[in-house]
């Protein structure tokens, strides 16, 4: 409401001021953008890889991913996962380095993160730079430390879905302050030092542009959804937790249906996905599931089978696991009511149909 009753609804001083929120979360500086696959593809833009350049990055990921690595001028390498968590195969990833690999993208599917010191052990033999996509990942935390506190570069996404939201946003964080610098000038058309003026309200039409930049900059609106958002997120945080656990126990008992070996007091789940047995038809429970009231997802269609990135390979794991994968709700406004009864009509479904 200040926003609108300021009537400065753009960049301004309170996308600095949930910048420094940030800043605070992480300790770390952060640079806020429009959405999360601007800050993947400025965090890309501004380590300046040679165009064509190969990225390594899992298959099972929103294309979002995808998109930001071509949007950049490179090429995405599409790698296997492994199944307890969906995140990234280090074992597959390295099948496929070339002399033109660059950069390696984990996707820190559903908040997990897998073993990130192997990770970076990894990209660091092989020279490649790490850039993180911790979309769904605000809040997960890796031996103690928060994502985003470590690490070379990390991006995350503020949309309306997303662990906190801004209405659209993302960030990108890192300890690399001439890369931050870079990214500041690239989200407001390569002008130079643009974001600082704003800030302090002395915006000047005189200013030079010395490469090319996008208009990817947050707006004071935005900013200060976000900013409220964080202030909450700490009870975001152990109500995902709790829902996270509460589906985990109440599939416990039920081998056929697999879920995802996540520690959730660790980790901010950001969406709850299940394999279902062999024998049932996806398409099928899905529709009956909506019919009572349960929407689902599929999270995600493996980007390695759509017709702009197709390639002829097969990742065993992905393709194993996207057919018979659906997500179930998890989200603030859900009760263990409410998840006792997608549960009991899951299980339902899925007897009837032995
Ligand atoms: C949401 C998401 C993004 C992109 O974020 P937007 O804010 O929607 O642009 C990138 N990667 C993954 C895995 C996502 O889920």
């Amino acid at each position: 409401m200040e926003v609108l009753q300021d009537e400065y609804l753009g960049m301004g001083s309170k996308v600095q001021e949930f910048e420094n929120k940030l800043e605070d979360f992480f300790s770390r500086e952060a640079v806020c953008v429009v959405n999360g696959t601007a800050a993947l593809h400025l965090a890309l833009e501004a380590c300046q890889f040679k165009p064509d350049s190969e990225v390594l990055v899992p298959s099972l990921t929103y294309v979002a991913s995808f998109q930001s690595i071509t949007a950049a001028g490179l090429k995405p390498i599409s790698c296997d996962i492994e199944t307890e968590n969906f995140l990234l195969d280090i074992k597959d990833a390295e099948k496929r380095i070339t002399s033109k690999t660059v950069a390696i993208m984990p996707v820190h599917y559903s908040g997990g993160v897998g073993n990130l010191d192997e990770l970076y052990e990894f990209a660091n033999s092989n020279n490649l730079k790490v850039i993180e996509d911790a979309a769904h990942a605000l809040g997960s935390t890796y031996n103690g430390k928060k994502i985003g506190s470590f690490g070379d570069v990390i991006c995350f996404s503020f949309d309306g879905i997303k662990n906190i939201t801004s209405g659209e946003g993302g960030c990108v964080v890192s300890k690399d302050k001439l890369l931050i610098e870079k990214i500041k000038d690239l989200r407001l058309l390569g002008v130079i030092k643009d974001s600082d003026k704003r800030a302090k309200g002395e915006r000047s039409w005189e200013f030079d542009v010395k490469e090319q930049g996008w208009r990817y900059h947050m707006s004071n609106i935005m900013a200060a959804i976000g900013s409220v958002q964080l202030k909450r997120f700490p009870d975001f945080i152990s109500k995902r937790r709790s829902l996270a656990k509460k589906y985990d126990a109440l599939l416990s008992g039920y081998k056929e249906i697999q879920t995802l070996k996540n520690n959730y007091d660790n980790i901010v789940p950001h969406i709850y996905p299940i394999v279902l047995p062999k024998y049932i038809n996806r398409d099928l429970l899905r529709n009956k599931l909506n019919k009572l009231n349960i929407q689902t997802g599929v999270h995600y269609f493996p980007n390695h089978k759509l017709s702009y990135y197709k390639k002829e390979i097969i990742l065993k794991n992905t393709e194993d696991i996207f057919e018979r994968i659906i997500t179930i709700p998890i989200h603030n406004d859900i009760t263990f009511q409410d998840q006792e009864y997608v549960i009991s009509q899951l299980l339902n479904i899925i007897k009837k149909s032995e």
